[in-house]
Formats: C-alpha cells, structure tokens, sequence
C-alpha cells in the first residue's frame, strides 16, 4: 500500500484528509510539527508528503529545505492559505512538487497525489480493467465497451473497490470503511444506493447482490 505522510498542525483538515486518503486506498500517517514531519520524511518509509507551510518547530519550508538536502527524490505537496501563494511559489523552487491553496477539494488533492506518485513511479498502472469495464485512474472515468462513462468521486471509487478485487465478496462493512472511510451509521442504505446508482450507469449484471453478505463484481 501507498503511505502518505500529511505535515498538518490542524486537526480538523488532517482528519477530513486522513479519511479521505484511507477511503482511496491509501495508507495515511499524520506529523504535527515540523521535526516529527521531517524525521517521518526522511525515514524512507512514504511514497509522498503533503506538508503544511504553518508548522510548530519548523515551518513547511524549513522542513522542505532540509529534506532535499538528503531526499530529491521523495514527492512533496505544498498546502498554503491563498493569501501566500508568491511564498510558495517560492517553495516550489526550494524543490516542492506541487502545492494547493487551502480550502481545496478532498478530489483535487487526490488528484494531485496520483500524478505526483505516477511521475516517481510509486503507483501503479494508470487503469483498472474487469471484462468490458474499464476504469481510468487518471482521468476518473469509466468505460464500458467503447462508451465512457461519467461518475461521481464517490461513483468512482466504489466502482474503483470492486475493480480491485474482482470476483470477491465485499461485504457492507468493507465497502463503507473503505469508500466512505468514516463512522457511518451501519444501518445506512448508501451502499445499496451506490451500488444501484453503478449498475445504471454500468450495466444492471456487473454488480452481483450476495444476499445477507455483501456484493460481488461478475
Ligand atoms: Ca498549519
């Protein structure tokens, strides 16, 4: 699995991000200040770190300056507040990656994270394919056949769960911790929505209900 290392002092956008990463499949570890965020960094043990410009001990920039002293090659996405933009630009010549102005989208960020990961090498194939059904993980499309397929993020990643374990029971549990990774009500019907919402747009036999368990791609 992909780690993620998230530099964030703000516990409310590290939470929001931390779940968002781990309902995309990846794994996520958070730093606080800026030490912890460099020691972390330059382990070796991350595929790529979002790191905050506002950070205890050291600020983001510092923490970038001294990784790339020992690390060019692990990517490095900037948040800053939108009011700081020419600092980071800045920071991009300090050997920053990529940086995002706060408030962004959960999408937007994941986005980002996949390119960054896919130019270092670190991710895997750019498309999920099961039969007709294909998924394109760049762009965030589907297709089926020769038609593509517009879906939502959370479309999208559902479809992205069954891909990924095609021919595998996936129950109600697994499909909400993994896609909506948060504390939803276990009583929620959404899977059962969503799940509709695919089979629409997909075709009515790709999703298989395994009664009392979960789903099944064909
Ligand atoms: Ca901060």
């Amino acid at each position: 699995m992909t780690s993620i290392l998230m530099a964030e002092d703000e516990e409310r956008i590290s939470t929001f991000v931390e779940k968002g990463l781990r309902a995309a499949g990846f794994d996520c570890t958070i730093a606080t200040d800026g030490a912890t965020a460099l020691a972390l960094g330059q382990s070796g043990q991350f595929q790529l770190m979002i790191l905050d410009i506002g950070l205890p001990v050291l600020n983001g920039f510092e923490v970038l300056r001294r990784l790339r002293r020992t690390d060019a090659s692990l990517p490095v996405i900037m948040l800053t507040a939108r009011h700081s933009i020419d600092d980071t630009v800045a920071g991009l010549d300090d050997g920053a990656n990529d940086y995002l102005t706060k408030p962004f989208r959960l999408d937007e960020l994941l986005a980002r994270i996949r390119l960054r990961l896919r130019e270092s090498g670190a991710s895997e194939g750019s498309e999920l394919r099961h039969g007709s059904l294909r998924l394109d993980l760049r762009t965030r499309k589907g297709q089926v056949g020769d038609t593509v397929v517009e879906l939502s993020a959370r479309e999208f990643a559902l479809a992205e769960e069954f891909l990924k374990h095609p021919g595998q029971v996936l129950t109600h549990e697994q499909l909400l911790s993994r896609v909506w990774g948060y504390d939803f009500d276990p009583t929620s019907n959404v899977v059962e929505v969503y799940v509709r919402y695919l089979r629409t747009k997909l075709g009515p036999d790709v999703i298989e209900t395994i009664r009392g368990t979960g789903y099944r791609l064909r």
